[in-house]
């Protein structure tokens, strides 16, 4: 994963760190950060002897961002893993995935188009080996990234398992959010007649429609590491093939190129690719290719890296923080933690200055990162906690696994399905409590216990159930974190909350919610849907406003939880706040 302080300079990320140093004059003392001496070996000999003594500033400053991370500071980004410069940032997508893993759901094969493909298939597998085609492409994968981080350059690994279920529109998503320069596919084939063999690489062609402006550059990519590959190995080069039917090659935005490495139905091409010295050379082959295309194609990130390197290390703070600046205004999406704390910065940090208590949880459902402000802080929940009362629902009524079962007929089981309905939709408190009671065979307590049993059986730690809805909160009250909202609604959306039916079902669900003046109310004129449950408490029982979200966007899915209490009566100033914040969210990461 790229970051956006990874690409500035080393010297100027030095003055940002003795900045916020200055800024934030948090204490070091007794804080067990990283060992300085890594930093310290790997400077270069080109650094200027004013560089050289502010690195011991940075060495000390991240000790104590790490400590300040802890103290909920999120404005700092710890770096413990620099290098000095860097080649460039591939893209690397193993082809395929694990056999057990559902990708035969349809999405658009190009953005825009009504025609659809498969989310991803499966497959080849080794006539002779026995070996997956999607084990094969991970094991070299994974080796080509390690290559190359050796040789300079950062590696963003478009899966990194054989269980992740991200699709092939998803990793050109993915690599294209990442800052990655180039995306480099790796396959292997397969054909009826075992005596066809030799590697190949397809690329889009110029008059692709979605692509064609990347044909040149992908052409360049494909070329250098193809020949380079049957250079090192051997192989026999079948040449390039123009493709326009990939999904993960229409969907991208940087230059790509899909390598087929051999027949896996071929004896001697499939035994060769499961051979250890074999697959060095593979790697060897490919690692060259890229170092030639970089030669002809710098890194636009890295030439950042090089042009800055080579300038005075005299640059005042106040020009590096306008640089900051000015790079989280571009249209680059930025990373989850860049938002956040963009958002932290902005919002949240004075508003809990003031008083309030802020949680904010931001997911991305393509890469799976997070990152959040106090977001396992316990919270009040008010009505979102009615998300976890539908869930549990589903997984005791609907589609219960045959030992937490609650028996019901069908025509209750029905009335039940209306209540929860209109317990999301129109956040109707008299049907929550009915399907609590529900759950409880009609004693509220009971139920009480179902849900609760639910969420922790989920380790939904922070969240409980422990009153009515409009009842006293003198025997308990009703809480959650926006931590536990966010898993919550990534397992809906990911299809693991209870069944990947039962998730859909809740979607709609939540689609068809009618309570949208916070976060969908800051999707407003973009191209963007959501999923949201509210919650809001005025007058005695408290003051709190909430809402959690999965949200579907241009370039981006993500969850975005965010719960806030002690508003002093200031509601509706808290739910315009949320729907600034969601607006600040779309644009900074899924525009
Ligand atoms: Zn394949």
């Amino acid at each position: 994963m790229t970051d956006f302080y990874s690409r500035i300079p080393r010297h100027i990320r030095t003055v940002i760190a003795a900045a916020m140093i200055a800024a934030l004059t948090f204490s070091a003392a007794g804080c067990s950060g990283k060992n300085s001496s890594s930093q310290t070996e790997s400077e270069t000999s080109q650094t200027s002897q004013t560089a050289q003594s502010s690195v011991q500033t940075s060495a000390e400053t991240v000790q104590t961002e790490t400590s300040a991370e802890t103290a909920a500071e999120t404005e700092t980004e710890t770096e413990t893993e620099e290098k000095v410069s860097i080649k460039g940032v591939v893209a690397i997508d193993p082809g395929h995935q694990g056999s057990s893993v559902d990708m035969s759901g349809q999405e658009p094969y190009a953005p825009g188009s009504s025609k659809t493909k498969a989310k991803a298939s499966t497959g080849t597998e080794g006539s002779y080996s026995g070996v997956p085609e999607y084990q094969l492409n991970l094991d070299i994968g994974l080796m080509l990234r390690d290559e190359l981080e050796s040789r300079g350059y950062e590696v963003v690994m478009l899966r990194k398992d054989n269980d992740t279920a991200i699709s092939n529109a998803q990793r050109a998503k993915k690599a294209n959010e990442s800052g990655a320069d180039c995306t480099v596919r790796l396959h292997a084939d397969g054909s009826d007649d075992s005596s066809v063999n030799g590697a190949s690489a397809l690329i889009p062609s110029a008059d692709n429609k979605y692509v064609g402006d990347l044909h040149d550059d992908s052409k360049a990519l494909a070329s250098d590491i193809l020949d380079s590959y049957c250079d090192a190995t051997g192989i026999k080069n079948r040449g390039l093939s123009l493709r326009d039917d990939l999904t993960g090659t229409n969907w991208s935005k940087i230059p790509v190129a899909l390598l087929e490495m051999g027949f896996m139905s071929n004896r001697s091409d499939d035994l060769n690719m499961e051979d250890k010295a074999f697959r060095k050379k593979m790697v060897k082959g490919i690692a060259d290719g890229i170092d030639k295309y970089f030669k002809d194609h710098p890194s636009k990130s890295g030439g950042t890296i090089t042009a800055g390197g080579n300038g005075s290390s005299g640059d005042s703070v106040d020009d590096v923080l306008k640089e900051i600046d000015s790079a989280k205004s571009s249209s680059e999406p930025g990373t989850v933690k860049q938002v956040v704390s963009a958002v932290n910065k902005k919002y949240l940090a004075s508003s809990e200055k003031s008083g309030e208590k802020w949680s904010l949880t931001l997911v991305d459902l393509f890469a799976g990162t997070q990152a959040d402000v106090n977001g396992d802080r316990k919270m009040l929940s008010a009505s979102v906690l009615k998300t976890f009362i539908m869930a549990a629902a589903y997984d005791r009524v609907f589609y219960p696994s045959s030992d937490s079962a609650i028996k019901m007929s069908s025509s209750k089981k029905s009335d039940l399905k209306k209540l929860v309905e209109k317990m999301i939709e129109e956040s109707d408190n008299d049907a929550a409590n009915s399907v609590v009671e529900a759950l409880g065979s009609g004693d509220f307590s009971k139920g009480m216990k179902v849900v609760n049993t639910f969420c922790s059986d989920n380790s939904y730690s922070k969240t409980s159930l422990g009153r009515r809805f409009q009842g006293s909160s003198k025997n308990g009250d009703n809480y959650t974190s926006s931590n536990d909202c966010a898993a919550l609604l990534t397992a809906i959306y990911n299809g693991s909350c209870v069944s990947k039916k039962a998730s859909n079902e809740m979607i709609d669900i939540l689609k068809a919610q009618k309570l949208k003046n916070k976060i969908p109310a800051g999707l407003t004129g973009f191209r963007a849907d959501a999923a949201n449950k509210t919650g809001e408490l005025s007058g005695s029982s408290g003051y709190v406003e909430n809402d959690i979200a999965i949200v579907w966007g241009q370039e981006a899915d993500y969850v975005l939880c965010v719960l806030s209490s002690d508003l002093d009566g200031k509601n509706s100033e808290a739910a315009d706040q949320i729907a600034v914040i969601s607006k600040m969210v779309y644009k900074d990461f899924a525009e």
